[in-house]
């Protein structure tokens, strides 16, 4: 099932480090690794949309990790150094510190990370740190039980998850960040609980306004809670001051307890849009590059790879997409009419 995209594609020089048409590089690539998941969030893969027979990838569709590897050194070799492991659910690929342990070599890769549920984290953190992963990123949308379960469709569980950072803690991971999706009457009320939990630990609490990613989600502008109202009410208990970005096109804006126990993001994607320097690059489980998290369709590098594609043909195909990009969905989303958009869905290109 190829997409065609209606991009006329002009093959870079060698060696040339690509740039959109709005200036920006390509820095970062998120990796999608699997589109399954064992956790039915209904932001991102609503149960009913997907029962447990729903067909997903096949393992002969999905890149092999000698694929992802190629590929990721033909990225780096064009400018990426930050890479995000990703999926549906990364840890599902049971041998994934193996994956990690090639990317962590991959030449002028300087960062491999995760984006991971943390359900089936516990027992192979410590593999994971040894095969070179940096940094890891948990998602947590409450800490009530209940809401838990509901938040992931009735398979996930909260004790799971905290005991997954333990022993995050134990194999040194000291600043974990914390990926919250806020969503108005369902985990807003919870919100100052969790600010309280992790105040002082290290680890950094994200909050995610809930985004129209993908089309089965059937999202809903009102259940947006801007995070301009969230920091107000958070710096009503804690007084928070604004800190400076860490790097050119961080997501999340950073603001500091003022009493020094740390500090908290919010990503605002739908009410306060950062596309100016979005320099991420997302790739499929099955190996199509998206080059916005909006996007609706991807380019297939997956096809050529196994048709004989040289790393340098894989190289001039991105170079190209790349210079061809236009994207910045976030800040144009108001022209859209809501729901008259198709979006590749979250989970087959990871956050
Ligand atoms: N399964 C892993 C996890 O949940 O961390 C990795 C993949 S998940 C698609 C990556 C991130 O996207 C998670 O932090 C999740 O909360 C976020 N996400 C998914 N759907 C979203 C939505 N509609 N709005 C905002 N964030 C969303
Ligand atoms: Fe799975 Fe992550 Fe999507 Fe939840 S947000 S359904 S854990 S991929
Ligand atoms: Fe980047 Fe697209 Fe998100 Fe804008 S909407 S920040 S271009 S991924």
């Amino acid at each position: 099932m190829g997409i065609s995209i209606p991009v006329r594609l002009e093959l870079p020089k060698r060696g040339d480090v690509p740039r959109d048409r709005r200036g920006r590089l390509l820095t970062d690539l998120r990796i999608s690794v699997v589109d399954r998941c064992n956790f039915r969030c209904p932001y991102c893969m609503p149960e009913d949309q997907y029962p447990r027979d729903h067909e997903f990838l096949s393992k002969s569709e999905r890149l092999r990790f000698e694929e992802i590897e190629r590929l990721a050194t033909i990225f780096a070799g064009i400018g990426v150094r930050k890479l995000r492991l990703t999926g549906g659910e990364p840890l599902l690929r049971r041998d994934l510190p193996e994956l990690v342990r090639q990317l962590a070599h991959v030449p002028g890769i300087e960062d491999v990370a995760l984006t991971t549920n943390g359900s089936l984290l516990a027992d192979r953190v410590v593999a994971l740190r040894d095969a070179g992963l940096k940094r890891i990123t948990l998602s947590i949308d409450t800490l009530d039980p209940v809401t838990f379960a509901s938040m992931s469709g009735g398979r996930g569980e909260i004790g799971t998850v905290l005991a997954a950072i333990a022993a995050a803690e134990a194999a040194g991971y000291s600043q974990l960040k914390i990926n919250t999706v806020v969503m108005r009457g369902i985990n807003d009320g919870h919100l100052l609980d969790l600010v309280e939990h992790f105040r002082g630990t290290g680890h950094i609490l994200r909050f995610i306004e809930y985004m129209d990613v993908g089309t089965c989600n059937d999202w809903k502008r009102d259940l947006v809670v801007p995070s301009a109202q969230l920091r107000a009410r958070i710096a009503e208990r804690w007084p928070l001051v604004a800190l400076e970005r860490n790097y050119g096109g961080e997501v999340a804006q950073r603001y500091g307890f003022a009493d020094g126990a740390g500090e908290i993001g919010f990503i605002s994607s739908v009410t306060e849009p950062f596309c100016g320097d979005c320099s991420r690059a997302r790739l499929s489980a099955d190996g199509r590059l998206y080059t916005c998290l909006f996007a609706s369709a991807g380019h297939d590098l997956r096809g050529p790879m196994r048709a004989g594609a040289t790393d340098q043909d894989l190289a001039g195909i991105v170079s190209a997409v790349w210079n061809a990009r236009d994207d910045r969905y976030s800040e144009i989303r108001s022209e859209a009419t809501p729901g008259s958009r198709e979006h590749v869905e979250m989970y087959a290109i990871g956050g």
